[in-house]
């Protein structure tokens, strides 16, 4: 086959590929020049979910007349001169290619004012030929039609999915610029119904709420932070919040909306043992940091960001969340108006009932704390199966955190199903599930002993011998080190054998060979992770296992004893799995559920 230049419409059509995917891009690269060019108020308007047509209306500076035609030219673009000037961009756009990209598969009309300028003008192209150009009567401003999106590209008209997906697609991108710019007013017309709005006033915390509805955006925390010249600011919801997925992690950098799954990860990290196995936080983040740091001409649409040094990217967002979370996570609420509602989002699910709860006896206190007996924390079988979690990398920064008030000061009422203990604090009633703040209390006493040099173990009077599955074996003998430093002194003593010697001292009240054929099985299956990992995964197995289980009745001194050490761990909001250790009924709801107010 002959090798031959492509002919020049060809050439652009192809191009235009790259920017124009579908409606939305066409729509973020309009909305991105109107603020570019300083606009307050932008206003976008589609029919058909865009695939009719598209129109972007903004107040920005104008093209002067006799560049209109100019800004269509590929490549051609006022926000940069020099190779120098891309190694530190301020504006969205740099690549010159936007305008020339959406003209080419669409028709297109610019009407145009400059500062300064009598008159505006227009310009008109079809499949990237300027069709008619003139003067136009306009106020100062810019505004875009785009209609027939793809009229010329079959092929990617053919890929374009229902009007209504489109214009959801659309909907997201105005909504999230709307986030990124609060003193810019937004609005969103589609087929001529007014479908989003943003005042313009500055006012982020405004914004949040009519995007995400202002009952989620109640429940998001304002974190702010910096780390090596990296800014983070934004809002994060409350662990309580969690989504099945992570579209609701939103990222700016510099101002540009980015996706970047490492970031994104940082975020998840952020909430490590806070959240359920496979949910997902929601966060609305700004990251800032020197331009030259960070490459952003890696994306044809700029969607992607390539920093120069992602650890500390990474780590400044993962602190800065976690800073605040530790800080400021309220106890999740169980409160009147959400045990009628059926629509609640699966965020809720994990903390509350799907109808009122079965009546419980309250069992009060029989051996108060004069005549308490104390019967030993004995634990039972373990509840379920260990599991491997994520691992948790953040356990320093905790142990930095100021030990503030993390849980209000409560006082002991009684125990109810055995499980939970009932307990009045400044907000109402609280409830406290014994087997999770247990958990917590180990986790955190085990991970201080390891990070002073070893946990604390109990010598055991004779040592036991212990048969492992032949499968367990070999992780056994490669990990004696680990299993040491964990509390688990053991030597080998035959094939499948080994001599167990000593054993955390948070288990010496379990059957000893147990606790370490569970710990093997966990050492197998987490074969794969790294040394610290797997030591943490390890360590939340045996506090899982050394944890007074649900069923167990409980003296109220323990109970005492049990609340006041939950009070004084560093995230004693949750189990190290992430479930909750407590949930309050509010005096409020109380009142509510009991029709004292309305
Ligand atoms: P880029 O944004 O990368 O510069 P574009 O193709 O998107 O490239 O736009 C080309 C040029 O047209 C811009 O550099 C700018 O000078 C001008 N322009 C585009 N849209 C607007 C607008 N809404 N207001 C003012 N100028 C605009
Ligand atoms: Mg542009």
């Amino acid at each position: 086959m002959t090798i031959r230049i492509l002919p020049p419409e060809l050439a652009a059509k192809i191009a235009a590929g790259e920017v124009v995917e579908r409606p939305a891009s066409v729509v973020k690269e309009l909305i991105e020049n109107s603020i570019d060019a300083g606009a307050t108020d932008i206003k976008v308007e589609i029919r058909e979910g865009g695939i009719r047509l598209i129109r972007v209306a903004d107040d920005g500076c104008g093209i002067p007349a006799n560049e209109v035609p100019l800004a269509f030219a590929r490549h051609a673009t006022s926000k940069i001169r020099s190779a120098d000037d891309l190694e530190r961009i301020s504006t969205l756009g740099f690549r010159g290619e936007a305008l020339a990209s959406i003209a080419a598969v669409s028709r297109l009309t610019l009407q145009t004012r400059a500062e300064g300028e009598d008159v505006g003008s227009q310009i008109r192209l079809e499949g990237g030929e300027i069709v008619r150009q003139g003067a136009y009567g306009i106020h100062k401003g810019t505004v875009v039609t785009v209609e027939n999106i793809f009229y010329n590209v079959p092929a990617r008209r053919k890929f374009l999915r229902r009007p209504q997906t489109e214009g959801g697609h659309i909907h997201r991108i105005v909504t999230l610029y709307a986030l990124a710019y609060p003193e810019i007013r937004f609005t969103l017309i589609s087929d001529g119904h007014r479908s989003f709005q943003s005042t313009g006033d500055g006012e982020l915390f405004g914004v949040l709420a009519q995007v995400f509805g202002l009952e989620t955006a109640k429940k998001m925390i304002q974190v702010s932070g910096e780390e090596d010249g990296i800014r983070v600011d934004g809002y994060v919801g409350v662990p309580s919040l969690h989504r099945g997925d992570r579209t609701r992690i939103i990222l700016f950098l510099n101002r540009r909306l980015i996706r970047d799954s490492k970031i994104s990860y940082a975020v998840i990290q952020a909430y490590h043992t806070f959240l359920p196995v496979g949910r997902f936080p929601i966060a609305v983040l700004f990251l800032k940091m020197d331009p030259a740091k960070v490459d952003v001409n890696v994306h044809p649409t700029k969607a992607e960001a390539r920093f120069r040094e992602p650890g500390k990217a990474f780590r400044a967002v993962q602190r800065t969340i976690r800073d605040a979370l530790v800080e400021n996570s309220p106890i999740p609420e169980i409160a009147p108006d959400v045990w009628k509602s059926e629509a609640i989002p699966s965020a809720e699910q994990a903390i509350l009932p799907p109808k009122p709860p079965p009546a419980v006896d309250v069992q009060l206190p029989m051996d108060l704390p004069a005549g308490g007996t104390e019967t030993p924390l004995v634990p039972r079988e373990p509840e379920s199966p260990p599991r491997w979690h994520e691992p948790e990398t953040t356990e320093r920064r905790e142990e930095e955190a100021p030990a503030s008030e993390k849980l209000p000061p409560l006082r002991v009422v009684g125990q109810v199903a055995t499980t939970y203990i009932v307990a009045e604090g400044p907000d109402g009633l609280y409830l406290i599930d014994q087997h999770a703040a247990h958990e917590r209390i180990l986790y955190e006493q085990m991970m201080r002993e390891r990070a002073a040099g070893a946990v604390a173990s109990q010598g055991l009077l004779q040592p036991v011998s212990v048969d492992f599955d032949p499968l367990d074996v070999a992780v056994v003998a490669e990990n004696l080190e680990s299993l040491k430093k964990l509390g688990f002194e053991l030597e080998p003593f035959g094939e499948n054998t080994f001599l167990l010697r000593s054993v955390p001292t948070v288990l010496q009240k379990q059957d000893p060979a147990q606790a370490l054929a569970e710990v093997a099985r966990g050492l197998a299956q987490g074969k794969n992770l790294v040394e610290k990992e797997r030591e943490e995964a390890l360590i939340r197995i045996v506090c899982k296992r050394a944890a007074v289980k649900g069923g167990q009745v409980l003296s109220y001194k323990e109970m005492e004893a049990l609340v006041r050490q939950l009070e004084n761990t560093r995230s004693p909001r949750t189990c190290p799995h992430g479930r909750p250790t407590v949930l309050v009924v509010s005096a409020n709801s109380l009142e509510k559920l009991f029709g004292r107010r309305m």
